[in-house]
């Protein structure tokens, strides 16, 4: 009988969040690894946009490792700031990657625009951008986006990054209180995946 080759897919992040994210949604016969398995550091991220970093992504680690890899570039725009941080969303946390840095610079710069920030709804969502390369002849990109608001303060310990914050629409809870589960059911993450699942 014929048996599908099994192939290897490396996430093109060094995110813990992310991986774990991406890998739930990959289907499980492939080989999952990291670039972390590789010994290899991300690269620059030098575009202007989400779709062109996940491309340089994707297509940096498909090269170093001769496999398939499938990367993202997701970020949080908040309206009232000029859509920031944007594509700048891990680089506000710094090198240590401090997320309690980076939502407080979300709190200040709310508050220096408008100091009744908290009596109103603040717009925000997430955008992930996903490349996929080395699977076929093109690159296959896609994007997905979950529309919502901003906490009035940090709210429960899941998820990674932004979650504490970010209230996704007709919903109470923010992605930090509501189970992974729940969360990767319905993301900008998912949405994306969902338009290029036909091609694994
Ligand atoms: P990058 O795509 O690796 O440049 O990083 C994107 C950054 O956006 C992450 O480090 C998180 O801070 C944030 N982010 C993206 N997706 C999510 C999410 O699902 N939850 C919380 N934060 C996120």
């Amino acid at each position: 009988m014929f048996k599908k080759k099994i192939k290897e897919i490396v996430i093109g992040s060094n995110n813990e969040g992310k991986i774990k994210e991406i890998k739930d949604l990959l289907p499980k016969y492939y080989i999952i690894t990291s670039p972390k398995d590789y010994g290899l550091k991300s690269p620059r991220e030098n575009g202007k946009t989400f779709l062109k970093n996940s491309l340089i992504k994707a297509k940096y680690f498909s090269k170093k490792t001769g496999k398939i890899c499938i990367a993202d570039d997701s970020g949080l725009e908040v309206k009232l700031l000029n859509n920031q941080p944007g594509i700048y969303s891990a680089r506000w946390a710094g090198k240590k990657s401090n997320f309690d840095l980076a939502i407080s610079k979300i709190y200040k710069k709310l508050s220096a625009y408008d100091k009744n920030w908290k009596l109103k709804k603040i717009k925000a969502r997430f955008i992930c951008a996903l490349t996929v390369y080395g699977l076929k002849k093109n690159p296959i990109q896609s994007i997905g986006i979950i529309d919502g608001k901003i906490s009035k303060k940090k709210l429960g310990k899941n998820g990674f990054g932004y979650d504490p914050i970010f209230i996704p629409e007709n919903r109470r809870l923010t992605f930090g209180q509501i189970s992974p589960k729940l969360k990767f059911r319905n993301d900008h993450r998912s949405k994306a995946f969902k338009k290029i699942k036909k091609f694994f």
